[in-house]
């Protein structure tokens, strides 16, 4: 951001001061600043990613578009496509592939996890086989105003899974107490590929304090893909990465937690009941962290939710 940007910043944030600090008749003002503080050119900036379809190792293909990116194999008995995240994604996806490979049929669907911005438009290919993880149809149901365009799952998983597609063998790795109930990371050992849905930004920020995220048993499932060293590494979001943009995030994710919770030991607990510390903690904890993590994508924009995210977590163990 430049210095514009963070003047801007500034004057929302007296703004908002103001606003809060001021009674009655300060509600438009108040509803003015809450508007500017929902970061919507967060998304925008991917706009930038055009749909691509580029291959990634021997069989692993990836599909990129704005915000989203599945994986894709290319086996002799069919294509399989993990994760459809929505319908105009799949649209352009299958315009893509049946341009690129005119002979050859989406035969399976992979959906990582219950997240519905992962699954919408799944039903794009209602011939394919659908498999994920056996508690996605309940969760799914849970949502039925806002769970357009998804397919059943027809082939429901548990625990870790060896998955074969054609000539393909996968290893479905159950992440259980990460991100969602339900979420797999993916490994393809003949073509040394890794996928992390929703486990690896590349410089940024997650959107929004990363809602549903435990943050012991999510640094557990960052470990284990690392540890997994493949040669290639696939996020489902964002821009492309390596290995070592994973390892980045997974420790900046560690020291952001790191710093909150040393902030949050520093209030007194009857301070803590009044309500006073935190707005020390948050400017310390923004001080600690700028010079170093300033730069990612989203770091101003997130920063509020991201901090409330982790001292929640840490009052509750979450
Ligand atoms: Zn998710």
């Amino acid at each position: 951001m430049g210095r514009m940007g963070r003047i801007i910043i500034s004057v929302i944030v007296i703004l908002g001061l103001l606003a809060l600090g001021l009674k009655g008749c300060s509600t438009t003002l108040r509803k003015a600043v809450f508007a500017k503080a929902m970061p919507g050119s967060y998304f925008a900036e991917y706009s930038r990613i055009h749909p691509s379809l580029y291959q990634v190792s021997g069989q692993v293909y990836a599909f990129e578009k704005e915000f989203a990116r599945s994986m894709i194999l290319r086996t002799p008995d069919g294509i399989a496509v993990f994760d459809t995240f929505d319908t105009a994604h799949m649209i352009s996806l299958k315009q893509t592939l049946e341009q690129e490979w005119p002979q050859e049929s989406v035969r399976w669907i992979v959906l990582s996890h219950n997240h519905l911005d992962h699954i919408r438009g799944s039903d794009v290919y209602p011939k394919a086989e659908v498999i994920g993880h056996k508690d996605i149809n309940q969760l799914v149901a849970d949502w039925p105003n806002v769970n357009s365009d998804i397919a059943s799952v027809t082939r429901e998983i548990s625990d870790d899974q060896t998955l074969t597609f054609g000539d393909v063998t996968v290893e479905a790795l159950y992440m259980p107490f990460s991100h969602s109930s339900t979420i797999y990371g993916f490994h393809i050992p003949s073509d040394n590929v890794v996928f992390a849905p929703d486990m690896m930004f590349v410089d940024a920020v997650p959107p929004f304090g990363f809602p549903d995220f435990y943050y012991p048993g999510y640094i557990r499932a960052l470990d284990r893909l690392i540890a997994v060293n493949a040669e290639h590494y696939i996020p489902s979001h964002m821009d492309r990465g390596t290995r070592a943009d994973l390892i980045a995030f997974r420790d900046m994710t560690v020291e952001f937690q790191g710093v909150v919770e040393d902030e949050y030991l520093k209030i007194d607990p009857e301070d803590f009941i009044q309500g006073i510390g935190m707005g020390d903690a948050i400017k310390s904890a923004y001080d600690r962290l700028h010079p170093k993590y300033g730069h990612l994508h989203g770091f101003d924009a997130m920063f509020v939710p991201k901090f409330g995210r982790h001292f929640g977590g840490t009052y509750l163990g979450y």
